[in-house]
């Protein structure tokens, strides 16, 4: 299975943001991919997102999701190969 809370660990949200081309501005927002945003309503933080115009909230694996258009667990496999994570999808030790 792969491991949300690993992802978000270790690929910053604003990194993912920045490398998949969602423009983010020196107040650390973005408009957002939620709703028809014309303005930057979307706060981009370090391991989550929030829209203050729609309610959207969520972490790197869900904005991911949304951007591609991708189940969750495919937009973990998506960033566990653009971030070069491979160890999601070991079992987990027990
Ligand atoms: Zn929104």
């Amino acid at each position: 299975m792969n491991n949300f809370a690993q992802i978000r660990q270790l690929v910053g949200l604003r990194q993912a943001a920045g490398m998949y081309g969602l423009e983010v501005n020196r107040f650390g927002s973005a408009r957002c991919i939620f709703h028809g945003d014309n303005n930057p309503s979307m706060k981009i933080y370090d391991d989550h997102y929030h829209c203050y115009a729609c309610g959207a909230h969520g972490d790197v694996t869900d904005l991911t999701a949304q951007m591609f258009g991708l189940s969750k667990t495919e937009a973990a496999d998506k960033l566990c190969a653009d971030f070069g994570i491979s160890s999601t999808r070991s079992p987990p030790a027990v």
